[in-house]
């Protein structure tokens, strides 16, 4: 796989690149090429380029461009989810999901004419009216992680370029096609050359990227080392930056919940793409006397997950993304068991019959249950099939494990009890909540981001605060003076 740059393919005649596997197998499906700095120059050179034509195109070409993209990506999809499921492995349903969810970040940016309007206010002096205006800002890098290889990059995209921006846009080198189907349909959708570029790459090329100096801007999505790091980096380059990090989201369950809603709920968020998602529920604290029937609602229903390759439709969960980081994952089970906590269900043991010994990655759903914060499973971040339950004795408890945990992307409460519903909404110290939802993702028209480790900057990705990021204002103050009245004067321009 390489790159995608002014428009066309570019094989890397360089020395470095990378296996890409199916994690379903664990077999080598191809090689990525890693981009030197000379081939990220390339690329923010195709940008820079384009960023004039493109800047100046009207605003209802450019939006015929993402309607025509839309329409693409719909006729596509089953493609996209296809090239997502065979290299990050999750099952094509999932796969399917994900691009369901970036068809409304291409809605939204079809809208950007409206979001684009500034403000306007007459006579703001004497004879003096002023206005502001969002203009681009240039050449902006995207730089995405490997869960949602589709998506992830199209939360940037289509807000980056409705408002007049170039992209330069550095996917994972884990499953790096999807990048490639997206080039390709904005091409197909008459997206001018250069205005969205590929490069293929690791740390080399974001390190370029976070420090060229044609580039205005950085969105990233990724663990929160690298995302801090390239807060700091980018910033200290001189650049607006938004590094979206990771995540240990908890699910609250109150005495008053409905256990099997509540069971359903945890397994769907806890299990899903095997637990590779930044908005997955990696804790349950139970509250009260809810956790003993709750625990065993969940352990009936992990025990009956089917694990399998994505394209199997009757897979639930698919493989991890890479060997290591399976056995790292396993490696954090028994660690939980060393220091205290319940294995109630061990996914490092594969129930017979089961995927896992066909040389994919496999990890089969694992419970732990009497975790403490004290212990590692709960202090970091898994990013696997392992959901751990803390046992809270109050809401205040468990409110108080959501505002000191330091990751503060999503949070769930499930209740039937709106005044505590309410109480948490107001209470918990994280950017999604969700009221008997466990992922809150919001919906395009909102925008997405976490507080704490999980978001260094300040805006949002997506949605109405993309539009700010990717836009910068102007204000104009107009006067159009009769000769006759004007005159020198020295003192401050007053308003009255
Ligand atoms: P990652 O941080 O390893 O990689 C993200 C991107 O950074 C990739 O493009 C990668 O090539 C690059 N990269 C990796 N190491 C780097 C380094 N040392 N220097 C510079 N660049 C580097 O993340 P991942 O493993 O691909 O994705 C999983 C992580 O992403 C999880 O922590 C998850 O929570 C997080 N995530 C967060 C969100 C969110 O919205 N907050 C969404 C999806 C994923």
């Amino acid at each position: 796989m390489g790159h995608w740059i002014g428009g066309a393919p570019v094989v890397d005649g360089g020395s470095r690149d990378a296996p890409v596997h199916d994690p379903a197998t664990g077999r080598v499906t191809g090689r990525v090429a890693l981009a030197s700095a000379a081939v990220v120059d390339g690329a923010v050179a195709a940008a820079r380029a384009a960023f004039p034509a493109w800047r100046a195109t009207s605003v209802s070409r450019r939006v015929e461009i993402l309607f025509a993209f839309h329409q693409l990506l719909v006729e596509h999809r089953d493609e996209i989810a296809a090239v997502v499921s065979a290299e990050h492995g999750k099952v094509l349903s999932d796969a399917a999901g994900e691009v369901a969810r970036a068809l409304e970040c291409v809605e939204f940016a079809c809208g950007i004419g409206q979001l684009l309007k500034g403000g306007y206010s007459e006579q703001a002096s004497a004879g003096v009216d002023v206005h502001e205006v969002r203009q681009a800002l240039g050449v902006v890098a995207c730089i995405t992680p490997f869960n949602f290889p589709a998506m992830v990059p199209l939360w940037m995209i289509p807000n980056a370029i409705a408002c007049g921006n170039t992209v330069v846009l550095k996917p994972s080198e884990r499953d790096p096609s999807a990048s490639l189907v997206v080039a390709r349909l904005l091409q197909e959708a008459r997206l001018p050359d250069g205005v969205v570029n590929v490069v293929q790459g690791d740390r080399v090329a974001v390190e370029r990227l976070l420090e060229h100096p044609d580039v205005e801007a950085v969105s990233f999505v990724g663990s929160t080392p690298v995302a801090r790091h390239v807060y700091e980096s980018a910033t200290r380059h001189g650049k607006r930056v938004q590094a979206l990090g990771g995540a240990k989201n908890h699910m609250v369950v109150l005495p008053d919940a409905d256990v099997d809603v509540a069971a359903d709920a945890a397994v769907s968020a806890a299990y899903g793409s095997a637990g590779e998602r930044c908005m997955a529920v990696s804790v349950l604290v139970a509250v009260g006397g809810v956790a003993d029937p709750l625990v065993e609602a969940i352990r009936e229903r992990v025990v009956r997950l089917v694990v399998g390759p994505g394209d199997d439709p009757a897979s639930q969960m698919g493989p991890l993304i890479t060997a290591e980081h399976r056995d790292r994952v396993a490696a954090r089970v028994g660690t939980a068991a060393d220091e205290g906590a319940t294995l109630v269900v061990d996914g490092r043991v594969v129930p017979e019959g089961a995927a896992g010994g066909s040389g994919g990655f496999f990890l089969h759903p694992t419970l732990v249950d009497h975790v403490r914060p004290e212990h590692t499973v709960y202090r970091e971040e898994i990013f696997g099939p392992v959901l751990s339950v803390v046992r809270a004795d109050t809401y205040e408890e468990a409110v108080g494990l959501v505002n000191d945990n330091p990751y503060g992307n999503g949070a769930a409460i499930f209740t039937r009890d709106g005044g505590a519903a309410r109480a948490f909404e107001v209470d918990a110290r994280a950017g999604m909540i969700g009221v008997n939802v466990p992922i809150p993702v919001p919906v395009g028209y909102y925008s997405f981001g976490g507080w704490k480790s999980s978001l260094f900057g300040d805006l949002h990705v997506y949605g109405p605060e993309s539009v700010q990021f990717y836009t910068r204002t102007k204000v104009v103050t107009t006067r159009w003076p009769d000769p006759a009245t004007s005159a020198v004067d020295l003192g401050f321009p007053r308003t009255r």
